[in-house]
């Protein structure tokens, strides 16, 4: 028997791996030490889970264990990252150079900064979800310090060329900052061979714990600072101040850990059962794969069903599947999502629109069930609609 829903929303978050919770259990209670308590044996245990924490993350990435700073998130590490570069290189420059289809985490930061007198170049997507490097490459002024471009988008997967991306950033003199946080144990992610100064990651998104990340901050070629957003204590090299969450830590090292050993075989597993879900759903008609042509994440899968509302369908089939659609409630009223429109999607297709993430605990049995499902939910509702006529 199929546990309903279906849970095909692993980009919006996954279960913890109960081999992360295990690792987890003891930090609550008998190893409950303050990390930054340096004179006695509680202190010392917690401080050398986090130390064992920082390599496992670290190993994941390429990175050495100093460049790691535990936030809270990746919504606190790409605040850290965009105010702390502004803030320590204001000296140097005020423009900073994004993308329209970033992560809310990016974009309402970048918003925020323009508001204190930092211009922003937003960045438009191709149809296929990607930036133009000519286009990059042309907004670079004397004044650009940061150039932030997402690894792989949340709602389509689609895989930005990271290392072209660096390489122009480099070639300028300006930081390449990425959002990682739907790349990292999914695909190899690694910050020497992609040329990354500054990444923010997310323990949840990898089937770890809510409430912890990391920003990695280049310690050489270039040596790169950002300026402290929360003050008290000087922890994390100065950079993130506030006693550390070591269970969620320790999970998170667990986590990568678990990813570095079995990424690449769950990574072809998915692709299988991801391209199985594509095929079954593109033999309905009228329906097409957003950023299909572009390199994508394996898991991962954003389908328009023209005639067919997404809000319909999501109600017509929400207490057998549990997935995303195309559009993003707003205090007032349902907007399409701004990475469709980026992608040049009309508004009307985009809310046709459900993202399906499979994940470390998808099954081939519920794939075929949300085949089923979703084929006989469209039909019935393009039956329905006066449009359609199918
Ligand atoms: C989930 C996500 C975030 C936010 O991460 P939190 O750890 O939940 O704050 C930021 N960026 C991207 C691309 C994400 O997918």
């Amino acid at each position: 028997m199929l546990k309903l829903p279906v849970y095909l929303d692993n980009n919006a978050t996954t279960p913890c791996d109960p081999r992360v919770l295990e690792a987890m259990l003891p930090f609550f209670t008998a190893h409950f030490g303050n990390a930054a308590s340096r004179s006695h044996a509680y202190g010392w245990a917690a401080e050398e889970a986090v130390k064992t924490a920082r390599e496992q993350v670290a190993a994941l990435i390429g990175a050495v264990p100093e460049e790691i700073v535990f936030t809270s998130g990746a919504t606190e590490a790409d605040n850290l990252a965009l105010k702390g570069v502004v803030e320590m290189y204001a000296a140097k420059g005020r423009h900073i150079i994004t993308c329209e289809t970033e992560h809310k985490a990016v974009l309402d930061t970048c918003r925020h900064l323009e508001k204190q007198g930092v211009a922003v170049t937003y960045l438009k997507a191709g149809h296929d979800g990607l930036i133009d490097l000519s286009a990059l490459e042309a907004a670079i002024t004397d004044q650009t310090i940061l150039v932030s471009v997402m690894y792989a988008n949340n709602e389509t997967g689609v895989i930005q060329p990271v290392r072209a991306i660096s390489d122009i950033a480099r070639k300028h003199g300006v930081l390449m900052m990425t959002d990682a946080a739907q790349a990292l144990g999914k695909i190899p992610v690694d910050v020497q061979r992609d040329g990354i100064d500054l990444m923010a990651v997310s323990a949840h998104k990898l089937y770890g714990p809510k409430g912890v990340g990391a920003l990695y901050v280049r310690r050489k070629n270039p040596r790169v600072k950002v300026t402290a957003q929360m003050d008290g204590g000087g922890h994390e090299r100065g950079m993130r101040s506030g006693t550390l969450n070591v269970p969620a830590i320790v999970g998170f090292g667990k986590a990568c850990e678990l990813a570095r050993q079995e990424m690449t075989a769950e990574a072809a597993r998915l692709t299988i059962l991801r391209d199985k879900l594509e095929k079954g759903l593109l033999e309905l008609e009228e329906t097409s794969v957003n950023g299909a042509t572009a390199p994508r994440l394996p898991h991962v899968t954003n389908i328009s069903f023209k005639y067919a509302g997404g809000e319909g369908l999501m109600t017509g089939f929400s207490r057998d599947l549990a997935v995303s659609s195309g559009s993003a409630c707003t205090s007032a009223s349902m907007e399409p999502s701004h990475v469709l429109t980026g992608m040049g999607i009309p508004d009307d297709l985009a809310h046709s629109s459900l993202r399906f993430a499979l994940g470390r605990f998808t099954t081939e049995e519920e794939i075929d069930f949300a085949i089923r499902t979703v084929r006989e939910s469209v039909n019935n509702l393009r039956e329905m609609s006066p449009l359609g006529g199918f």
